[in-house]
């Protein structure tokens, strides 16, 4: 067994080489040397999704990785000799260095990190300021220039050709008039009223779609609604999958297989579908009776995606924050300081009982 082995030493004087955000060059830490990371040849290749299922995934893209698994929030990190991380990136836990190898599919393509680790600190600082019911301690103490993670999380892109029979009901909306009885000015009246009414018709037809990287997160370790925030990605910008963009940075392995995300990738199509499914109704309002999918064509990617991710923990709480390692986007915890509250409401009190006094008093 071969295990990958994602270390790029220095021609010039053997440390290790990082890849350096925003360039597509590797940097020596240590000397400064510089080498252009070599342009990807050929596309990205798409696996066939049936044979990911029949474990008959092409011996070419899978791939045995030493990892590092945290026991408190589940993430399987690669394990990098150069990084000697005592706690998760993810949570902050201690990460006992208990290692073991695992075969993953390899990943086909990534978004190579954009923002630096100081950009990423600058627009989390930025993104804490506007948060004025945060502690100040808390503040300060993620200001302090404490280290970030860079972090390639794994993800399952779907491509697939859907053709989608349906019958439902097309809603015409049409006007009647009403008399209606009502009381002006003491006297009842009588006034006509215009309602609403729905005829419907039967309605059937087919709609076609060509799917192409539908994004699932391959992972439980973040919160979805955290990378759901720091979305969209700018996927038209993948490039095929070079270890060398990974250098100095860790690799988060996949922890939700690739059968298990088509699951939600179907969710989303389905709810794409329904909307060809509304507009190809046509009328006032639609109704979907039944609808028949077949899926061709359908193939899928393991892709990595940038996050820097600071995570401590603070008065025995764990905060985490995570940054779009291409556009900025930051989420994270949304601390609040009780006392800042308390003299909130006590300052708005304050004021309305000053307003209502100034008004008895004129
Ligand atoms: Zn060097
Ligand atoms: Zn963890």
């Amino acid at each position: 067994m071969k295990l990958e082995d994602h270390r790029f030493p220095c021609p010039a004087c053997g440390a290790p080489m990082r890849f350096r955000p925003g360039t597509t060059a590797l940097r020596c830490p240590h000397c400064g040397h510089e080498e252009p990371i070599p342009d990807a040849r050929g596309g990205i290749p798409e696996l066939d999704l049936r044979g990911a299922a029949e474990k008959a995934v092409p011996a070419v893209e899978m791939e045995d990785l030493r990892v590092v698994r945290c026991e408190s929030c589940g993430a399987e990190v690669e394990f990098d000799a150069d990084i000697h991380a005592k706690v998760c990136p993810f949570c902050a836990a201690p990460i006992v260095t208990d290692t073991g190898v695992r075969r993953y599919i390899k990943p086909q393509a990534q978004l190579p990190f954009l923002l630096t680790e100081d950009e990423a600190r600058q627009a989390m600082n930025r993104w804490l300021g506007r948060l004025w019911f945060a502690p100040s301690n808390l503040r300060a103490y993620a200001r302090a220039g404490r280290a970030m993670d860079g972090i390639y999380v794994p993800y399952w892109t779907y491509d697939a050709e859907t053709r989608t029979r349906y019958s439902g009901q097309r809603g015409k909306v049409h006007y009647e008039s009403h008399p209606v009885r009502v009381r002006v000015n003491g006297r009842t009246q009588t006034q006509t009223q215009q309602v609403a009414r729905v005829r419907w018709y039967p309605a059937q037809g087919a709609v076609a779609r060509n799917f192409d990287d539908v994004l699932v997160l391959g992972s439980n370790s973040l919160p979805k609604r955290y990378t759901d925030a720091i979305a969209p990605w700018d996927l038209s910008a993948l490039s095929a999958y070079e270890p060398r963009f990974l250098a100095g940075f860790r690799a988060e392995g996949y922890s939700v297989p690739v059968e298990q995300a088509y699951g939600e990738a179907k969710e989303i199509m389905d709810e794409v579908i329904r909307q060809d499914i509304r507009r190809d109704i046509g009328g006032d309002r639609q109704r979907i009776g039944a609808m028949e999918t077949s899926v061709g064509a359908l193939t899928f990617k393991h892709v990595l995606l940038p996050v820097w991710v600071a995570a401590y923990r603070y008065h025995g709480k764990s905060y985490r924050f995570v940054v779009n390692g291409r556009t900025g986007a930051v989420e994270g915890e949304r601390p609040y300081s009780s006392m800042k509250v308390f003299f909130f409401v006590l300052a708005m009190v304050l004021a309305a009982v000053a307003v209502a006094y100034l008004q008895v008093a004129s």
